[in-house]
């Protein structure tokens, strides 16, 4: 079956602002890496959409700056899937990243940065309204005082669909791979709606085209297509993309502890520092002091895949003849978030 001949209409009983698939110039996928967002872009090949239609967005959460936050390994496995599945990818990111974007102190948010296809593109800050954060993001479903979504990851791709060339006067479907069954805010999200990059001039359309699919579907998807998932989920973390990432449980921080623990300290200094901490009214050594570590009884592979910013490679993506997909260590596990 042809991606023209299986369209969005024929497939989706809901109403729907969605146009078939075909009549997009531009598939934007919001790919952090993680198994939703790989599992959604399996499903658009699977619907038979043509890799030359299809751009990966991958947003960099520590924007090149310090190394905090992000798995070391990430940019390496997105570059890996595009050049695995011939896909370009766009990379984007705040100049910065999560510490700049923390430390603001009396300053404007930083200008957006964005590498295609070897050009490295600068879009300044516009609206220069001076703020203060110095503290993390907050573990809750306000976008507001959970900051780390909305400033590296939202913004930035709407800055770059609204102001590259490429894409005026285009039609642009943005699909991303959030799941009603990960949590009670994401069970209200709408399936399809209009991005908030869409005007006049500039169709832009959002599909969550997992939505309704349960973990059990997303890793037979990834076990179907015989690729190799990120090295965090055989390490036994239940989500993917930070490594440190706010919303993890006590085990995840006693995990961060042992696998990053130069990371670690600088997370707890930094609570200190603000006097503020992540999760209300306990710190992070204290919530990691609750958990039990369970990273040290994995295998070598995965940990040194993990930790390096350039071993993972397309090779690496799917699994080599012989080799046998097993469900990975973290699959099914809560590991804390997103609300
Ligand atoms: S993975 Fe966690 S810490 Fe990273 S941007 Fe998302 S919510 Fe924030």
């Amino acid at each position: 079956m042809t991606w023209v001949q299986k369209t969005l209409f024929s497939e989706e009983p809901e109403p729907s602002c969605l146009l078939p698939l075909d009549q997009y110039d531009v598939i934007a996928v919001g790919y952090s890496g993680g198994k939703d967002s790989l599992a959604s872009l399996l499903d658009l090949l699977d619907r038979g959409v043509p890799p030359s239609k299809i751009e990966l967005h991958h947003h960099d959460i520590d924007g090149q700056g310090e190394a905090l936050m992000d798995w070391p390994c990430t940019r390496a496995y997105v570059k890996a899937t595009a050049e695995a599945l011939g896909i370009p990818v766009v990379f984007s990111w705040r100049e910065g990243g999560f510490v700049r974007e923390m430390l603001r102190d009396r300053t404007a948010t930083a200008p957006v940065v964005y590498e295609r296809g070897g050009e490295t593109v600068t879009l300044p800050t516009k609206r220069e309204t001076p703020g203060t954060r110095l503290k993390f993001p907050q573990v809750s479903a306000d976008l507001n005082v959970r900051w780390c979504s909305a400033y590296l990851k939202i913004d930035v791709m709407a800055r770059v669909l609204a102001n590259d060339p490429a894409y005026q006067g285009k039609k642009i479907l943005v699909v991303t791979g959030e799941r009603r069954q990960e949590s009670s805010a994401r069970a209200r999200y709408a399936e399809s709606e209009p991005h908030r990059t869409n005007t006049r001039s500039r169709t832009v359309h959002q599909w969550r085209n997992v939505i309704d699919w349960s973990e059990e579907q997303v890793w037979d998807e990834i076990r179907r297509w015989n690729v190799r998932p990120h090295p965090s989920y055989s390490l036994g973390w239940g989500r993917t993309s930070c490594l440190a990432c706010i919303f993890g449980d006590a085990d995840q921080w006693a995990s961060v502890k042992s696998i990053a623990p130069e990371r670690f300290q600088r997370i707890a200094g930094l609570e200190r520092d603000f006097r503020s901490t992540i999760r209300k009214g306990q710190t992070v050594e204290e919530i990691a002091a609750k958990g039990r570590e369970f990273v040290s009884d994995k295998p070598s592979e995965p940990r040194a895949l993990a930790m390096s910013p350039d071993a993972f490679t397309r090779e690496h993506f799917f699994l080599k003849p012989g080799e046998v997909w097993t469900v990975p260590a973290g699959a099914y596990k809560r590991c804390g978030g997103p609300s």
